[in-house]
């Protein structure tokens, strides 16, 4: 008989989701991943064929860099042909980059890959883990007309999927972690599991999957406040390794008109370095020119992050200085939507 049941991969990098603590230090820290699967035997009552892969060393989600999304990636890229999804479990402090560094990363991607983690271990007894990695799992497995359903990146968290690059950690004690405030839910996991098919990106199933690997991490980001100090400012912008300047703004895009700050964005931006306008507010977009206060923005050449969360600005930005894209074409296509990260 042939199987029909999807091939789903899991891939462990560490979190708390698979944590325990350590009895001298009271701390918590990672534990092997076969424990993980040991804890959870109703992953076999499953419709489908789980396989596990694990980080050599689980990682807690703060020690994440791109050499890491590199390996995730790769990981992704040689079980493409034979795994119809992917669950990725992730330290919930640094998911929503993970999500938006992959989504970008993943060029035409046409398989779910859903990152999923927990705010208590799996072995505690009021654990979120057993819910988020279970759902995860029957998210990844979704199909239709013997395609996937969701083909896209993807965060699980508390009954909800949202897309990976629209998410933001809002709460460090809720078992609600995330929100997605620009962008609706892919679906929702009650007593039935709702997709919200309108929301879902639908990409090209023709093209092949292109895997990018480059991510240049010269950017800065830099969170406005008043008074803020114009020495300590021009120590960052000044610095000559800075490629790309993240600047999380009042309200629509709004900043300081006074002369010193808006020259020293100018003298960035005459030097190559591209300069990108992001809200400090949870939700709404940037808007350069609704206010006096971000005419002089739009005027020297920031460009308008729109939309996004910080952390897909901060994966884009570093996903598209590693293209090497010319200077000419950045700001065009850094406001253009390339994963779903723009409304
Ligand atoms: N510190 C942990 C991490 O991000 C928290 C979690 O897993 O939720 O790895």
């Amino acid at each position: 008989m042939i199987d029909t049941k999807p091939n789903i991969l899991l891939i462990y990098t560490g979190g708390t989701i698979g944590m325990i603590k350590n009895p001298n230090t009271g701390g918590l820290q990672a534990f092997d991943f076969s424990n993980l699967l040991k804890r959870i035997p109703e992953l076999k009552l499953l419709s489908c064929n789980i396989s596990t892969v694990s980080f050599e060393e689980p990682i807690d989600s703060s020690n994440m860099n791109p050499e890491y999304w590199v390996q995730m990636a790769e990981i992704i890229e040689s079980n493409y042909d034979s795994i119809d999804g992917f669950v990725l479990l992730h330290g919930s402090d640094t998911m929503s980059y993970t999500a938006s560094a992959l989504s970008f990363m993943l060029e035409n991607l046409n398989k779910p890959v859903i990152l999923t983690g927990s705010q208590l271990p799996i072995g505690d007894l009021r654990t979120d883990a057993k819910e988020n990695l279970i759902t995860s799992i029957q998210m990844a497995s979704l199909r239709k007309n013997n395609k996937p359903v969701i083909r896209e990146v993807g965060l699980y968290f508390e009954y909800k999927l949202y897309r990976g690059n629209r998410t933001t950690k809002i709460n460090a004690e809720h078992f609600e972690a995330f929100e997605s405030f620009n962008y609706p839910n892919l679906a929702e996991s009650g007593v039935h599991m709702k997709v919200n098919k309108e929301a879902l990106l639908k990409p090209n199933s023709k093209k092949k999957l292109i895997v990018h690997k480059t991510l240049d991490t010269n950017i800065a980001l830099i969170k406005l406040f008043p008074g803020i100090s114009k020495s300590v400012l021009e120590c960052i912008i000044n610095n000559n390794s800075l490629k790309g300047i993240i600047i999380e703004t009042y309200g629509a895009g709004n900043a300081s008109t006074e002369s010193w700050f808006i020259s020293l964005i100018k003298r960035a931006i005459d030097r190559g370095v591209h300069v990108i306008n992001i809200t400090q507010c949870s939700g709404g977009s940037v808007i350069m020119g609704q206010y006096e206060t971000s005419s002089d923005l739009k005027r020297t050449g920031v460009i308008s992050g729109k939309d996004m969360t910080t952390e897909a600005a901060v994966a884009k930005l570093m996903y598209l200085l590693g293209e090497n894209i010319s200077p000419n074409t950045f700001k065009t296509i850094f406001e253009t939507s390339l994963r779903g990260e723009i409304t």
